[in-house]
């Protein structure tokens, strides 16, 4: 064995000890030699480690579809959502969507449109989630429309920031959400409340939107707006639903959400 070949195994031999150190569970101890060993072998995994990657791919959307929150993730999700971690995921997608913005090239026509969401968006429901198990219980229709007409809803802060900035940008503003018409009166008062005004339109369910998906309810209602000569630049949801179909706008905006899903 040569000089170079000897320098080179013990250089990998170091190597291997200094990964093996400084990442005992990383991915990057699967060398040759533990290959085999690797497959089968269980990665030991706490809660918290299951429950950031099962995040993980709900923000992703790879979960897709699910029900509830895991009931092993539901500490997970509380200390998430009413931390700081939540509010810093929230005010870096709103930084990304404020650096796009400031990119358009506006007409100048009154048609240059930004379309929010409303719940998890706009306005934050976690009081309400917070007495419902934060997403681990089944979703309950009734007690959350008792919750949505109290109107008490706060903004979240990173978005009330995004909101306020667009317009002075020369974007007009516009609420696609999934709430129904006969929620309009609250929704309006709930937005007052909560800071927000000056929309160029509130575009609720019909009673032709009942039952139809999110994603073709929106994707419809913004060909709508397209039609009418609007263009979408820009799209802020907390679902894959309130940002994928068609008439899509040129930038989509996903913020945080592991409380629920909507198809
Ligand atoms: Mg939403």
């Amino acid at each position: 064995m040569g000089f170079n070949e000897t320098f080179f195994l013990f250089s990998l031999f170091f190597l291997h000890i200094s990964v093996s150190i400084a990442y005992p569970h990383s991915i990057l101890q699967i060398l040759p030699e533990n290959r085999e060993s690797f497959h089968h072998r269980k990665i030991p995994r706490d809660d918290n480690q299951y429950c950031d990657s099962w995040k993980f791919t709900v923000e992703t959307n790879d979960a897709a579809p699910w029900t509830r929150v895991p009931s092993r993730c539901a500490a997970f999700v509380k200390d998430y959502i009413t931390g700081d971690r939540y509010r810093s995921d929230s005010e870096a997608v709103a930084d990304q969507s404020l650096a796009f913005a400031k990119t358009v090239k506006i007409s100048g026509n009154g048609k240059d449109a930004w379309v929010f969401d409303i719940d998890e968006t706009l306005l934050s429901n976690v009081p309400y989630y917070a007495i419902h198990g934060f997403g681990s219980e089944t979703f309950d229709e009734n007690s959350f429309d008792e919750w949505v007409d109290l109107a008490e809803a706060p903004a979240l802060p990173a978005s009330l920031r995004l909101y306020r900035e667009l317009p002075q940008l020369g974007f007009k503003i516009i609420l696609l959400t999934g709430r129904t018409e006969f929620q309009r009166n609250v929704t309006e008062k709930n937005l007052d409340y909560s800071g927000y005004s000056n929309w160029e339109r509130l575009i609720l369910r019909g009673p032709s939107d009942k039952g139809k998906m999110a994603t073709i309810y929106k994707s419809e209602r913004r060909k709508e707006l397209v039609d009418e000569g609007y263009k979408i630049h820009g799209s802020s949801g907390d679902q894959w639903s309130d940002l994928l179909g068609f008439a899509v706008a040129k930038r989509s905006f996903k913020l945080p959400n592991p409380l629920y899903y909507i198809p």
